[in-house]
């Protein structure tokens, strides 16, 4: 093989993660090629009111500041410094997600995806728009495509597939992996994106820094805010049921349906109806597999190995690790892919399995728990032993957003966290006594 035949790499799908690793391959100097299913979203405005934005948290920076355009996101994102949660009656109570100075970062999905793609072309990645692919020939690193002008084929020295969660890149190991392992779990919820559109001269209707949020039980609704003074808004909610997608049928249910249960949203949405009928409802999926690779020539990353939930606004932050963990292994098996991808695999393969056993324990959390006073009251104990004992205690959210700790590690410190703070929360009058010596000492004693 020729050295030039050695350098190319075909990546599926310039979506996010996509675009993120072909900049990551072609500063290595490989000669890289992105095929992207849809048209070019720099020229024709293809959202169809489909996650509009998306919160961007520490694991996801480190990713872009890998590549030197961590700068130019920072001047379009919204740091969020905490959440904000509305009662029925309008009621707002604030609780700030970490440290003074640590926030999350609500971010246009479109226009992160378009300036890594400008990024990606200014280092030499060549991106082939609307071209789908259908078949991969992982023995020989052959990706078939179907195109407005037709079919082809391609060959290369590696196929990463960053085609999302119905990845053909995992099709092809499905079909033809010893033991592939794969399973694909919906949730009875789906979601549908709202918007509530900015006041007067662009101003926001709402606490601009917050990510909002109305629990209601068995549903929730959240909104986090857009540059352009609007907001968008997200409602989870059950596919069928007595208060389902299904049982909202006409304008009048849906207005009396935000009228019940989140009154104060309602009022900010003069046109919830029509937007409610008009925007698609999607469904959420976590889908686990492994192996990820085939030899060195077929390699899963972001979502086509492991589509979580967004319950814990890690999907995208996760995938971007995956870039920065094939980017140290190449570093460190001086690109000789027959060690980097075994190595890439066995880190992550723990690490998305446990981001994705967070994103669904933090469904439950947010939808029943949130806001609730006993939750409320077991945030602020945490808050307080972390304080005292940084070292000693870091919470659970923290952990995932504000650190690079391995998932797997916060998902096991998180469970004996938990076990801890349940005797804590029984321990009778803990509404009067959170702040004691004694419940201090209760859960220090516990941690060794
Ligand atoms: C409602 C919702 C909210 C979310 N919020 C957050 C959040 O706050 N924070 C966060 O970190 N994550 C969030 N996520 C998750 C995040 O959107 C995904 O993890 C992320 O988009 C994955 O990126 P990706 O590049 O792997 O896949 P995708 O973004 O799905 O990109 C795949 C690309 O491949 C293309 N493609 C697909 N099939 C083919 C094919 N056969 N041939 C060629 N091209 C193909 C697609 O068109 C697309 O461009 C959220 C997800 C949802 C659904």
């Amino acid at each position: 093989m020729s050295t030039s035949e050695d350098k190319k790499i075909t990546i599926l799908g310039a979506g996010l993660v996509g675009s993120l690793l072909s900049i990551y391959l072609s500063r290595r100097g490989y000669e890289v090629t992105m095929y992207e299913r849809r048209p070019d979203m720099r020229k024709e405005n293809i959202s169809a009111g489909k996650s509009i934005n998306l919160a961007l948290s520490d694991r996801g920076w480190l990713g872009l500041q890998g590549v030197g355009i961590e700068a130019a996101i920072r001047k379009v994102a919204i740091p969020m410094n905490g959440r904000m949660m509305h009662s029925v009656k309008g009621d707002l109570t604030y609780q700030q997600y970490g440290e003074e100075g640590q926030s999350i970062y609500a971010t246009s999905r479109g226009l992160l995806n378009c300036v890594m793609m400008d990024e990606a072309e200014k280092k030499g990645v060549k991106i082939v728009f609307n071209h789908r692919c259908t078949r991969v020939d992982m023995e020989n690193a052959i990706a078939s495509f179907e195109s407005p002008e037709g079919a082809k084929d391609v060959k290369s020295r590696l196929i990463f597939s960053a085609d999302g969660a119905f990845s053909a890149g995992r099709l092809a190991l499905q079909l033809g992996a010893d033991r592939f392992d794969y399973s694909q779990n919906y949730l009875k919820h789906g979601y549908k994106e709202l918007l509530i559109p900015a006041g007067p001269s662009d101003s926001f209707k709402m606490e601009k820094h917050a990510l909002h949020i109305w629990t209601r039980g068995g549903y929730m609704l959240i909104a986090l805010p857009n540059m352009d003074g609007s907001f968008t808004c997200t409602l989870f909610f059950p596919f069928e049921g007595e208060e389902s997608f299904a049982s909202i049928k006409t304008e009048e249910d849906c207005n009396a349906f935000f009228k019940k249960n989140f009154p104060d949203a309602l009022e900010l949405m003069p046109d919830l109806a029509k937007q409610f009928f008009s925007n698609p409802t999607g469904a959420l999926v976590t889908v686990k597999c492994f192996p990820w690779t085939y030899k060195d020539k077929l390699c899963l990353i972001g979502d086509a190995a492991h589509a979580i939930v967004p319950f814990y606004g890690q999907g995208m932050n996760c995938g971007f690790e995956d870039c920065t963990v094939l980017e140290s292994l190449l570093e460190k098996y001086n690109e000789d892919w027959s060690k980097v991808l075994p190595a890439y695999q066995a880190a992550r393969k723990p690490n998305s399995d446990a981001i994705a056993d967070l994103a669904i324990m933090n469904f439950v959390e947010m939808r029943d728990l949130v806001g609730s006073k006993e939750f409320l009251l077991r945030k602020k104990i945490e808050a307080r032993i972390h304080e005292k004992h940084p070292e000693k205690w870091l919470p659970l959210y923290s952990q995932v957003t504000f650190s690079a700790i391995p998932y797997s590690e916060a998902l096991a410190n998180g469970l004996r966290q938990d076990g801890i703070m349940k005797k804590v929360m029984a321990l009778p009058g803990i509404e009067a006594k959170w702040d004691s010596a004694e419940v201090e000492k209760m859960i220090l004693d516990q941690l060794v």
